[in-house]
């Protein structure tokens, strides 16, 4: 096991900048998700950490030491992909134990390291399938038995989920969570799926064009988002922007949206009157009122889930997501007052989404 650490680090094909200064601790034994859109440089960094991929600026050091000119097999890591290209004319045992013949370990010890990850992975009724006698979710297991068995100094995994049905996806979540749990070794998680990142993670490191917009326990991002950015990515469904205008009123500050409706932004006395922003609420924030509610709108979509519905609210020119018990009666076309708590919402600078604290 082994701490890492990212210190100034940058990458650039060319003359494009994919990965700008970033510096990070992973604690050893942590588990971290890296977590942003498609495109914002998470396999990049990934194998950078791996040593697949070269270094343009900065340093990686495990334990302390650089490992910035240590070849992938020298930095003991290992890599679990979204495609697992398993050896098709090997067993279950053959596959997991491959890496370690090629090490030349002994047989004996060899059998001893293959039937333990078999163990913790639940693949010992399958160790002498072929993979083509294997689902999906089964193959992806023997590449992460692969994995473990190497005993790495850290794990590092690019998506391994995503070519799972949504059904799948979550049990082998499930198992990667309590897989960490069992052997503790420092792993780095990189994800699309906010999901998928607040439900394994210790801490996210949420990525945006190469860099880090903020980092935290899932519960502090989700509670306390640095910026618009991040607090549309964490939570699910997405939270709510609706542009407005501060003004004051007698009760303090509050927003003004563009269908002339205005919320209380309760005690945010630091919010001058006539400052263009953006207001967050979050779907799950919205209450189903009587009348003379916070906001007033139609009901234009409704969507059950089961335990929740999703019903959008038409507001003038814009909508919201409301996210209400799902045995709510509701219908298209009625009108639909939110109760919203002031200490519930979110404040950002509608010029560059920054949020404005409450005090
Ligand atoms: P993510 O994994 O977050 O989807 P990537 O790390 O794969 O993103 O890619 C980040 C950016 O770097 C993308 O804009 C991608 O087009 C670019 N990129 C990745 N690999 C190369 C490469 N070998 N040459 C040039 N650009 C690349
Ligand atoms: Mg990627």
């Amino acid at each position: 096991m082994a701490s890492v650490e990212l210190v100034n680090l940058s990458k650039s094909y060319g003359s494009v900048g994919v990965i700008h200064d970033i510096s990070l601790t992973i604690g050893d034994g942590e588990f971290v998700a890296l977590v942003g859109p498609s495109g914002c440089g998470k396999s990049t960094l990934l194998r950078m950490i791996s040593g697949l991929e070269t270094i343009t600026d900065g340093d990686i050091l495990f334990d302390g030491a650089p490992v910035n000119d240590l070849s992938p097999k020298a930095r003991n890591v290992a890599m679990v992909f979204q495609s697992y290209a398993l050896y098709p004319h090997m067993t279950v045992a053959e596959n997991i134990g491959f890496n370690l013949k090629v090490a030349g370990v002994a047989e004996t010890e060899r059998k001893r390291r293959v039937e333990e990850a078999a163990r913790m992975l639940n693949l010992e009724p399958l160790l002498g399938r072929r993979p083509s006698q294997l689902s999906g979710g089964q193959r992806q297991r023997v590449a992460m038995g692969r994995a473990v068995v190497r005993d790495p100094a850290v794990f590092l995994f690019d998506e391994p989920l995503s070519n799972l049905d949504a059904k799948l996806r979550v049990q082998m979540r499930s198992e990667i969570k309590s897989l960490h749990q069992k052997v503790r070794t420092t792993a780095i998680y990189v994800t699309h799926d906010q999901i998928e990142a607040m439900t394994l993670a210790d801490r996210i490191v949420v990525l945006n064009r190469g860099r880090i917009e903020q980092q935290g326990s899932p519960m502090e991002l989700y509670t306390n988002p640095a910026n618009a950015f991040v607090a549309g990515f964490i939570g699910s469904p997405a939270m709510n922007f609706l542009d407005a205008d501060a003004i004051a009123t007698e009760q303090g500050p509050a927003a003004r949206f563009s269908d002339g409706q205005i919320l209380p932004l309760g005690d945010r006395r630091n919010i001058e009157a006539g400052r263009p922003l953006t207001i967050g609420i979050r779907p799950e924030h919205i209450h189903l009122a009587a009348q003379n509610a916070d906001l007033s709108g139609q009901v234009e979509l409704v969507e059950p889930t089961g335990a929740q519905t999703h019903v959008v609210i038409q507001m003038g020119a814009v909508s919201m997501v409301a996210s209400i018990d799902g045995s709510t009666p509701i219908q298209v076309g009625s009108p639909f007052h939110a109760a919203i708590r002031p200490a519930d919402l979110f404040v950002f600078d509608q010029a560059d989404g920054g949020r404005i604290r409450d005090r």
